[in-house]
């Protein structure tokens, strides 16, 4: 029994229809709000019994147009600013559709949307100055990107009976080093590496919040002084919090010294290097022994899009390839030998994510996308300035790229703390400008990460105004309560 519809022509047009949505969508963002609660009601009727009858294309996308639509998590929307989020584009988009209608599983065999992939690794290797002989390939995101890349360490650091006896082998304890401030997916991934979290060492950081070279080098040292053995540093190039950008070079002539793994967590600010201006904040980058990064951040391409590079593609392929008589290689046909992304990760039946990045690298070109992420860059310097020039708020943290992190002024620190919690959580309900909060150094802060292309001067500026109205009016309203 076959799934396709009996009315090819009726088809057509209802999914026509759902695209005219999809742009309606996109075309009026700005007038829409950008998040609202999902009403109980709409969330209760996605607890019914799994349906055994048909339903109709139209009834669905008339169901995803009132019920999910309007209320998804806003990232696309100008006024987003919380986390560190990609707007998507139109190209994106196509891109998607197109992928979905074809089905390629990117596992492996003998097809040209791996060679669009391998497009994109030959691009990442060009942008980041790796050689020829670096494998790449497309993750969900920087977390699995991050993991792998714990897993080729540790393949480096032991070798390949590491991946038959398990990390008991080791008499060494094996010691990662990042600074603090680096993104937790990386102890996350210490953990899931069977290397245990807490065998990540976290290096105090400087006025900048980039890693301490002296501290990190003492604590090489006296873990290998303690017989424990250092595999691994992790630099940041945009920390998750304020946008940090760890000295790279430095790493790399310290990773080089110690003989340790130098991987790099670019999820946020990677890309940055396909902007002349932002550039020169990575150099170093070339340097690395890998390097995870996000398409779906500041590259604008929908989730999700994440990837690795890897300079040494025979420690890569050797950290997972393996045998399996259905995965048997054949000298031609579909079976032919070549590039299977199963050697190279844990995942055999893998889409087409490649195809979207295709196209919003190919429709905007390297140029358009680098000048998008350093406008960013400027918005938040606009910000920042801002702040600075209001005595109610202050600067929290020092603005390297595209994140500013800062408060409304009040009282105690517990009650500036609730009070800039609430400033936040009620410009979210709101649904005009959406920041996120953190903590920095015990305190809470309002972090407007500015990552959308469709976000401007007057988004910045509403943010601002807000806080400042909300601060104010939580102020006054204490007062009169005294
Ligand atoms: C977002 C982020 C990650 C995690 O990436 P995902 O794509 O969300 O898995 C890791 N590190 C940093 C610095 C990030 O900003």
């Amino acid at each position: 029994m076959s799934l396709d519809p009996d009315d090819w022509s009726a088809a057509r047009d209802q999914a026509r229809r759902m695209l005219d949505g999809v742009f309606d969508h996109l075309e009026s963002l700005r007038d829409q709000p950008l998040w609202q609660a999902p009403p109980d009601e709409l969330r209760a009727q996605y607890r019914e019994p799994l349906p055994t009858g048909p339903a109709g294309l139209s009834e669905l996308g008339d169901l995803f147009q009132t019920a999910i639509r309007p209320y998804s998590s806003g990232n696309a929307h100008p006024g987003f600013m919380g986390w560190a989020q990609g707007g998507g584009t139109v190209a994106g988009l196509v891109g998607e559709m197109l992928a979905a209608g074809l089905n390629a599983n990117l596992g492996g065999r003998d097809h040209m949307p791996l060679e669009v992939e391998q497009q994109i690794v030959h691009w990442t290797r060009q942008m980041f100055g790796f050689p020829e002989a670096a494998t790449g390939l497309f993750l969900t995101g920087a977390s699995q990107a991050n993991f792998l890349a714990v897993l080729i360490a540790r393949m480096r650091a032991l070798g390949p009976h590491v991946r038959h006896a398990g990390v008991a082998q080791s008499d060494r304890p094996l010691i990662a080093y990042a600074s603090r401030a680096v993104h937790g997916c990386v102890g996350r991934a210490m953990d899931m590496a069977g290397l245990g979290e807490g065998q990540l060492r976290l290096v105090a950081t400087d006025d900048r919040g980039r890693i301490r070279l002296d501290v990190l080098e003492a604590a090489i040292t006296a873990d290998r002084g303690a017989g424990a053995l250092p595999f691994l540093v992790v630099g940041s190039a945009g920390t998750v919090d304020i946008g940090a950008v760890d000295d790279l070079d430095a790493l790399a002539d310290l990773a080089a010294v110690h003989d340790l793994h130098f991987h790099v967590d670019g999820a946020l600010g990677a890309l940055g290097v396909l902007s002349p201006a932002l550039a020169p904040k990575f150099k170093g980058i070339e340097r690395a022994d890998s390097l995870a990064f996000d398409w779906h951040k500041w590259g604008q391409t929908p989730y999700d899009a994440g990837f690795l590079l890897v300079r040494d593609g025979e420690l890569h392929r050797r950290t997972f390839a393996s045998e399996a008589a259905y995965l048997q290689r054949a000298d031609r046909g579909l079976a032919a030998d070549g590039w299977w992304p199963c050697d190279y990760g844990p995942d055999l039946s893998r889409g087409f994510k490649a195809l979207k990045t295709w196209f919003t690298i190919k429709t905007y070109g390297a140029a358009a996308l680098g000048e998008v992420m350093a406008n960013t860059c400027v918005l938040a310097r606009e910000l920042a300035g801002r702040v600075a020039a209001e005595p109610d708020l202050e600067l929290m943290a020092p603005v390297e790229l595209n994140i500013v992190c800062f408060r409304f002024r009040a009282g105690t620190p517990a009650e500036a703390d609730a009070l800039n919690a609430g400033i936040v959580a009620d410009l979210q309900e709101a649904g005009r400008v959406a920041p996120s909060l953190t903590r920095l150094d015990g305190r809470t802060a309002i972090r407007a990460a500015i990552v959308n292309h469709r976000t401007e001067l007057r988004d910045i500026e509403a943010l601002a105004t807000s806080v400042l109205a909300l601060g104010r009016a939580a102020l006054s309203r204490s007062a009169s309560a005294a």
